[in-house]
């Protein structure tokens, strides 16, 4: 068929070639978020003319989308300032419609359609296609196809967005401009993901707000297919260090029995390769699960531990507590896998000092790498509705990168933020990355080196905003 269609995945800012990128491409994301590449390789399959920009990898060429039909922007809330300056922009200059879609306009539909013609709520993988399929014959998608909505007269119209049930699509790489170049860097890792939705409750979580907790998995041998055609697309001709692939799953363990099956046939298939994965501590008490990674080649679990204290967990419906979470980093390490963690402050619960002991806790239960961001609120979520009186300056999404967002109750923003950065540097030392150095071995070592420069870049962030926070914090 005859249009025109790019797709544009916005960065926090615009690409730009530095020698930081060494070390940090888009400094939050690091490869095309594999929602867009799901959507793009769909949409190629019914149109002839379909190309993809992540602003993570690569400039946009505008003389390519100036002259396209329709162009699909998707992005999480913390590209959306960028996504909708480009929106605008285009808007402007040129003739195309332009589509929002992805986590942020399924959570903000409203506010997304202000810079755009349509906004697609939801997955996408079974609308995309019809809402385009009505843009090529002129036709209103809205009314007409699941979750595509637009601001009319009287407000946001539209219908709701519905569950797909065909998730089982292999993305094609090759849609993105300079993937393949790009993929030999060792900052950008291969991404799979293998399973929606989850059937915990956390009340700040986007996904469980867009995507449900209803867990929903793809068939095991087409998972694994994908994980082959991932590693081929990045390491063919190329020298990659850091060989490692990243199960973006945001409960992979949900369904254990399906779990197994994947890990299994990883093993069957003789894939010999580095995995990291994202896992509640729950995962750390499964003996024969923490076996099976081992064999399939997993080295690492991200673990999103958030809190350290039990009041935390209780107050955000994260149904956790910090003795369970001891005991399961002890039981991970004790099967040979690293145990990284990702950590929120921030809470009413957190006063002056959280910074230092959570460097404390990470160092006493040698966590292999962090990752720390103040609270964060989605709009959509129980905890965005709960909080969006305390928000700070409402509207800078480019400031949901891990930069404190909100008043918290016990400290001053500028206090939280220095926390921040205290349990980073704590952590990312000198001392401990010369101990890295003398006693890491292999991936270990060039992982520990990369992120405490990733840290110094996030530090140095976070430090130039404390200028600004103090001003909001007399405004
Ligand atoms: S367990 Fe993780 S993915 Fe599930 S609701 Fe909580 S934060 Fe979200």
């Amino acid at each position: 068929m005859g249009m025109k269609i790019r797709f544009i995945e916005p960065g926090n800012r615009p690409y730009r070639r530095s020698p930081l990128n060494l070390f940090v491409y888009e400094r939050y994301i690091r490869a095309p978020s594999n929602g867009m590449l799901t959507l793009a390789t769909l949409a190629s399959r019914s149109f002839d003319d379909v190309h993809c920009y992540s602003e993570s990898i690569s400039e946009i060429d505008w003389d390519d989308v100036v002259d396209a039909d329709v162009v699909c922007i998707s992005f999480f809330s913390f590209a959306a300032c960028r996504a909708y300056a480009i929106a605008d922009a285009l808007h402007e200059s040129c003739d195309m419609l332009v589509v929002m879609g992805g986590l942020h306009p399924t959570l903000a539909p409203e506010e997304a359609a202000r810079h755009c013609d349509y906004v697609l709520r939801g997955e996408g993988d079974e609308s995309l296609v019809p809402l385009l399929k009505c843009l090529e014959e002129y036709r209103d998608p809205v009314g007409v196809v699941a979750g595509a909505c637009a601001l009319r007269d009287d407000g946001l119209a539209g219908l709701e967005p519905e569950i797909p049930h065909a998730i089982d699509t292999i993305p094609d790489y090759s849609l993105v401009h300079r993937y393949k170049e790009m993929a030999g860097h060792n900052t950008i890792w291969p991404q799979v993901h293998a399973s929606r939705g989850c059937p915990h409750n956390c009340s700040y979580c986007g996904l469980v707000a867009a995507f449900g907790r209803k867990v929903r998995c793809r068939p095991p041998e087409s998972v694994v297919t994908e994980i082959e055609q991932a590693i081929e697309f990045f390491d063919a001709h190329h020298h990659r260090i850091a060989k490692m692939l990243w199960i973006t799953d945001d409960n992979f363990f949900a369904n254990r029995a399906w779990a197994v099956s994947v890990l299994e046939s990883i093993i069957a298939r003789g894939i010999k390769y580095n995995f990291t994965i994202q896992a509640r501590y729950e995962v750390g008490f499964d003996d024969e699960m923490l076996d099976l990674l081992r064999e399939a080649g997993f080295s690492e679990l991200a673990m999103g531990i958030e809190f350290i204290d039990d009041e935390s967990f209780a107050a955000y419906g994260k149904k956790s507590t910090r003795a369970e979470i001891e005991r399961s980093i002890a039981n991970i390490q004790a099967h040979g896998l690293r145990v990284r963690g990702l950590f929120i402050v921030g809470t009413e619960n957190h006063y002056p000092g959280v910074g230092d002991q959570l460097a404390d806790f990470v160092l006493e239960h040698d966590i292999d790498g962090i990752l720390v961001q103040s609270m964060y609120f989605i709009p959509g979520t129980p905890s965005y509705d709960d909080h969006k009186d305390d928000l700070l300056d409402p509207g800078r999404w480019d400031r949901c990168v891990g930069a404190v967002v909100h008043r918290p109750k016990n400290m001053t923003p500028t206090q939280l933020q220095k926390e921040i950065i205290r349990a980073s540097k704590k952590v990312y030392s000198a001392p401990r990355l010369l101990n890295a150095l003398v006693k890491k071995r292999g991936l270990e070592r060039v992982l520990f080196i990369g992120e405490f420069f990733w840290q110094a870049s996030i530090r140095s962030d976070l430090r130039r905003e404390l200028g600004y926070l103090e001003q909001l914090e007399r405004s």
